[in-house]
């Protein structure tokens, strides 16, 4: 059985492509690269350097010149991996609200995605890779042997993602958290560079009725067909 070498997924956000991707990849010993990290710690930068988000030159500037770096958790509070930028701890600093309010238009910025994609298609091409993000079957890695569009309504990836910060302990406010989801979803699938969109060979798994395991087992048999 040939498995494929490059998998992409993509998707909108909250709609399950990370948790996919890293089961997938341990699944079949596969290298797991989650794109949206790198947007994220580019936003998170530029927050913390105190830049402004719609000066498009300055963080085109700050996106060529930052080291993004994935390394294993060095440390045992939940992180699936390090995220540094610069040398510096922004694990948990990616994640955090002001980096999902503005992290749709730092990656809509055209230097900002030549700068990342290089260095994404370049890590891709080695294979034995499950690459997850919103451009890689359609920009990234367009050879990709399998692309899967995970797709789901907006309602039902702003339940998930509260009731994933409800897990957390913390606090969290559904109607906010759904327009943040559709104000990503606008922001992502009609910029002109690399829009948010299913390859035309990718098979598009609506997820709206199914659970983890079921969209894991599914995408899984793809991959041993
Ligand atoms: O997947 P995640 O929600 O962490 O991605 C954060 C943001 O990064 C997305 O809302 C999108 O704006 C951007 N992104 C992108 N292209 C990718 C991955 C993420 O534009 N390949």
């Amino acid at each position: 059985m040939i498995l494929p070498n490059i998998i992409a997924i993509d998707g909108p956000a909250a709609s399950g492509k990370s948790t996919l991707g890293r089961r997938l990849a341990d699944a079949l010993g596969y290298l797991f690269f989650d794109t949206g990290v790198m947007y994220r710690a580019v936003t998170w930068a530029a927050l913390q350097r105190g830049l402004d988000i719609s000066d498009e030159a300055a963080i085109t500037a700050l996106a060529e010149a930052i080291v993004i770096d994935i390394r294993p958790p060095s440390q045992p509070d939940g992180r699936a991996c390090d995220v540094l930028a610069d040398g510096l701890d922004a694990t948990w600093g990616t994640r955090a609200p002001e980096v999902d309010a503005n992290v749709s238009p730092v990656s809509a910025y055209a230097g900002v995605r030549r700068a990342l994609s290089l260095q994404q298609r370049r890590i891709g091409l080695r294979g034995r890779v499950v690459m997850v993000g919103r451009d890689i079957g359609t920009v990234i890695l367009p050879e990709a042997d399998l692309k899967v569009y995970l797709d789901a309504s907006a309602e039902v990836r702003s339940r998930r993602r509260f009731d994933e910060v409800i897990a957390r302990g913390e606090k969290a406010d559904y109607e906010r958290i759904l327009a943040g989801v559709c104000n990503r979803d606008q922001i992502d699938s009609t910029r002109a560079v690399a829009p948010l969109r299913p390859a035309e060979d990718a098979v598009i798994v609506d997820s709206d009725k199914m659970d983890a395991d079921q969209v894991f087992q599914y995408v899984e048999a793809l991959c041993r067909k």
